[in-house]
């Protein structure tokens, strides 16, 4: 089996699972409970909070961490739970490209904002700078949403460029950045966003786990009401051997982002080279401005998603657009958003790796994908 589809989901490391069965063994006391059993497993919760912000480099003096099911809840947590006031004569910007978690939430309570501007795709990228200048120029804008890596094409959003504008026109505007796809991939200064969400399970981490990490000063409502744990933002059972085991993924994963880096990148360089080599390609991803994790194509003469399937069946597992909204038939936004092209949009094949992968896989792939091309073209 070749599996090439990590922007979905990634195999948990077994480093992580051990870490897990180690400490739950030992901790499994709820630590909302009054003995001292609950103190101990209380005590981890603190423990991985700080493990977590150390491997994002992100001082705790200034930061809080709130756990949750993974990026989606996260997102609609910091959308909703920042927004939940009427802010009638106010103003956020997002991009055309965002997550669908982040997106529908923002759709979902746009009654209570003046209004979302979705900042248009310029050819260079998925912000149109001169647009979000002239918006900030003109309108009260409260918040901005903007994801920090595509998903599908692994392109990197200028979100420096942004803080940059905000330091310009208005410093109180508060940044949020769905971080989901770059933790563990690119180098990045996140003490730049006030608000950034994550998922345990695109890191070698446990699905069902994710992070929403503000700036202590931000408040929120709540959207899960219950025992009011975490400070009442997010009430349920908390369950810190998991914790520490999810802020383990992340810590192996950030000391392990350069060697992964490197060994995608040859890997990634490769399947590039000899896609390049099929008249049909289309490169849709900026290879100068992209996390070497994700690669996206599209086939201009053949269906992505026959192709898809083909390779389904030989055991190579890719996807076309994200997993969530996709069998294996796809439109792509995000490919229509940078290129206005239905054909590459509706034929776009995503690879994504983590670093598991070998050039072994890489050369089958690229066999299977020209063997499969070839036995369609002579239908
Ligand atoms: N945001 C981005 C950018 C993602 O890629 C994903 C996963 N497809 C999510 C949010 C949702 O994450 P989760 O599965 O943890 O809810």
């Amino acid at each position: 089996m070749i599996y090439f589809d990590n922007a979905s989901t990634t195999k948990l490391d077994n480093r992580v699972l051990e870490k897990f069965i180690e400490y739950e063994n030992k901790y499994y006391a709820n630590p909302s409970s009054v003995h001292d059993f609950a103190d101990q497993t209380n005590k981890l919760i603190t423990l991985s909070k700080k493990a977590i912000l150390k491997s994002l480099n992100l001082d705790e003096t200034k930061y809080d961490v709130i756990f949750t099911s993974g990026a989606t809840e996260s997102n609609n947590l910091a959308i909703k739970g920042y927004l939940n006031r009427k802010l009638t004569d106010t103003y956020l910007i997002t991009t055309e490209v965002e997550h669908p978690s982040v997106s529908k939430t923002i759709e979902y309570i746009s009654n209570n904002f003046e209004q979302a501007i979705t900042i248009a795709c310029s050819k260079e990228g998925y912000i149109d700078f001169t647009y979000l200048e002239e918006i900030l120029k003109t309108k009260k804008v409260n918040f901005i949403c903007m994801m920090l890596v595509n998903n599908e094409t692994g392109n990197i959003l200028n979100l420096k460029k942004v803080k940059e504008l905000i330091n310009k026109y208005n410093k109180n505007i508060v940044l949020f950045t769905d971080a989901t796809q770059a933790i563990g991939k690119i180098q990045y200064d996140f003490s730049i966003f006030d608000m950034l969400t994550l998922s345990f399970h695109k890191i070698k981490g446990f699905k069902n786990f994710g992070l929403l990490i503000k700036k202590k000063e931000i408040k929120l409502t709540e959207q899960i009401q219950g025992g009011g744990q975490q400070n009442n933002l997010r009430s349920g059972t908390m369950n810190p051997p998991m914790y520490i085991a999810n802020a383990y993924a992340l810590q192996l994963i950030t000391k392990e982002m350069e060697t992964n880096n490197a060994k995608v990148k040859q890997i990634r360089d490769y399947i590039v080279n000899e896609l390049n080599k099929i008249e049909e390609v289309h490169i849709n991803t900026d290879l100068k401005n992209s996390s070497n994790f994700i690669l996206n194509f599209s086939l201009t003469k053949t269906k992505a998603s026959v192709v898809v399937e083909a390779l389904s069946n030989k055991e190579i597992y890719v996807s076309t657009t994200s997993a969530c909204s996709s069998h294996f038939v796809s439109f792509s936004k995000v490919i229509q958003c940078q290129y206005k092209d239905n054909v590459l949009a509706e034929n776009s094949i995503r690879l994504s790796f983590i670093g598991n992968e070998s050039l072994d896989d890489a050369k089958t792939f690229i066999y299977e994908l020209n063997n499969i091309l070839n036995i369609i073209k002579k239908r």
